[in-house]
């Protein structure tokens, strides 16, 4: 049976608590599926939506896209993913397909492109409807509330990742530097670890839970942030939305390395001297995600099994969950369950 309504968290404004609401239950559109949600991830994304530091929330806004829940129903032409089959749901929820940046492999580029919890209602919330094009099978090795994570922190980490390895140095890419220890961190560390290379894990000062959490997961060094690292880094991923961190990136990095800023806001940067940049290094952002991303991402998900650190809690206490992770008290990602 599918009820006619559903409870909600909802953002009304920027910069206020999520309010608890029923709402109508969302009807699938052409190509569409409506889906239970299981489970939901908080990603670091969402508190920049409530925090009202993104400039386009469709409000009133359902945030959240991690989203791992069971097709109930489909619209119109829909049928890719049958009536009870598991999906996720990523923060890509829509492209035109058409631009040159869908035609050449970069849809997550597309200026037409609508995102999951951001500027389409997402899975704070027991239901929601998705593109089933871009919805994921997720590996059967996962539940729903450690496969949740996956769908962000995981996919989007591995896109930093990835884009990182793809350096002039190329395999020979040994040291890994991930700044900022939470959600995303704790999954890349792993699968670097897995292919051989050094991780050195840099922390907020003093953050020693976090510290140990990188070595427990076979980080070889972590540290505070603001300490040296004790060797150059080959590459450097910056997860904390904390621009004053990239200088310090390039100064630890070797000759010809790359500084990937993982996240989509980040304070500003301050100014430093050209010698950092100098010697072919380089700074990339990483935007969104593909759908080969997540293709490739979970297939490796699936194979190296990943260990996913979550803390549970009820819909209704999305707004303790946001501020746990506002203020570091996480290890690994929090996990919203209706
Ligand atoms: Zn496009
Ligand atoms: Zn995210």
């Amino acid at each position: 049976m599918i009820p006619g309504t559903m409870r909600a968290m909802v953002l009304e404004r920027p910069g206020e608590p999520l309010r608890p609401s029923t709402r109508p239950l969302p009807a699938p559109g052409p190509g569409q599926a409506l889906i239970r949600v299981a489970a939901c991830a908080v990603c670091r994304t969402d508190l920049h939506v409530v925090d009202g530091e993104l400039p386009d929330p469709a409000l009133p806004l359902i945030p959240g896209h991690e989203i791992v829940g069971h097709v109930v129903a489909h619209g119109d032409g829909g049928g890719r993913h049958p009536i009870g089959s598991r999906v996720g749901v990523p923060w890509l929820g829509r492209t035109c397909g058409h631009c040159s940046f869908c035609r050449s492999g970069a849809e997550n580029l597309c200026p037409s492109a609508r995102f999951t919890g951001y500027t389409l209602d997402g899975g704070y919330a027991e239901y929601t409807v998705a593109d089933e094009l871009f919805c994921f099978a997720l590996p059967s090795a996962y539940d729903d509330v450690h496969a949740a994570p996956l769908l962000c922190a995981g996919l989007i980490g591995h896109r930093a990742y990835r884009m990182a390895l793809d350096h002039p140095f190329g395999g020979a890419i040994e040291s890994v530097g991930l700044y900022g220890f939470g959600a995303a961190a704790h999954l890349i560390a792993q699968l670097a670890v897995a292919e051989g290379r050094r991780v050195l894990a840099f922390t907020r000062a003093g953050d020693v839970a976090a510290q140990q959490h990188a070595r427990d997961l076979g980080a070889s060094w972590s540290g505070d942030a603001d300490r040296q690292a004790p060797q150059p880094l080959d590459a450097a991923l910056i997860f904390a939305p904390v621009g004053a961190l990239l200088p310090r990136a390039l100064a630890a990095l070797r000759p010809g390395g790359k500084v990937i800023c993982a996240g989509i806001h980040m304070s500003d940067i301050p100014a430093f001297p050209y010698r950092l940049l100098w010697q072919e290094r380089s700074i990339r952002s990483v935007a969104n995600l593909t759908r080969a991303d997540g293709d490739d991402f979970l297939d490796q998900a699936g194979r190296v099994p990943l260990r996913v650190d979550t803390t549970s809690y009820p819909l209704i206490r999305a707004n303790e969950a946001l501020d746990d992770l506002r203020q570091g008290r996480l290890q690994g990602a929090a996990v919203l369950l209706p």
